[in-house]
């Protein structure tokens, strides 16, 4: 049984490996930013709800997340495991995670940090903006989602760490090689944050 949560920043891969993990591993992957774009998309209350916090590079509300992700994590498909992408973000979330995992009686196996220097992150996210035109891409936004980043969800490395459930890995090199580099991380010895 695989539960796992990706933490990083912006551009560090997340949805790839992601993606990537659950092929290898056999389990769901379950991103909130593809959620939340898939909502927009479609025109639904909720995509209505959220648009504004996506296209200004800000997070939806916790309450708001934390009820999208507590109505996934009780689908059938998740019951033998899953990989959360983007969730959780904030100290609440983690809260909220813990409790919708408890009910359940049930735990984290792992969360896997991808990291990456910030001059590689703009580097990467302005590529994607040229090649996908995600609204959130731009300059500005990207700038802006970094520092978010920065202050609500870097915190959540310690609390991690602290659990003994933190693996970090180097998100730079190639696709294959970083997806390498987090299935070795599932078996190796946790990292301790000072
Ligand atoms: P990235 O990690 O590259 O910013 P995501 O696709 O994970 O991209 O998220 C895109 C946007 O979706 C975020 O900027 C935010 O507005 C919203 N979002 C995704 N996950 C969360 C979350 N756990 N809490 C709040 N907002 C979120």
């Amino acid at each position: 049984m695989t539960r796992l949560v990706l933490l990083g920043p912006p551009g560090a891969g997340k949805g790839t490996q992601a993606a990537l993990l659950s092929d290898r591993l056999g389990v769901p992957a379950v991103s909130t930013g593809d959620t939340f774009r898939a909502h927009v998309a479609q025109g639904t209350e909720l995509g209505r709800t959220v648009q504004e916090y996506l296209d200004a590079g800000r997070y939806v509300p916790d309450a708001v997340t934390n009820a999208v992700v507590r109505d996934r994590l009780q689908q059938p498909d998740v019951a033998a495991g899953f990989i959360l992408d983007g969730y959780p973000r904030t100290t609440d979330q983690v809260r909220e995670l813990d409790g919708v995992l408890a009910e359940s009686g049930v735990a984290l196996d792992h969360v896997l940090e991808i990291t990456a220097d910030v001059d590689e992150l703009v580097r990467r996210l302005s590529a994607r903006a040229l090649a996908q035109g995600r609204s959130d891409d731009t300059e500005d936004v990207v700038r802006t989602r970094q520092r978010v980043y920065a202050e609500q969800t870097a915190p959540l490395v310690e609390v991690y760490s602290g659990r003994g459930l933190l693996r970090s890995v180097d998100g730079l090199g190639e696709v294959a090689d970083v997806t390498a580099r987090l299935v070795a991380a599932l078996g190796a010895a946790p990292v301790a944050v000072a």
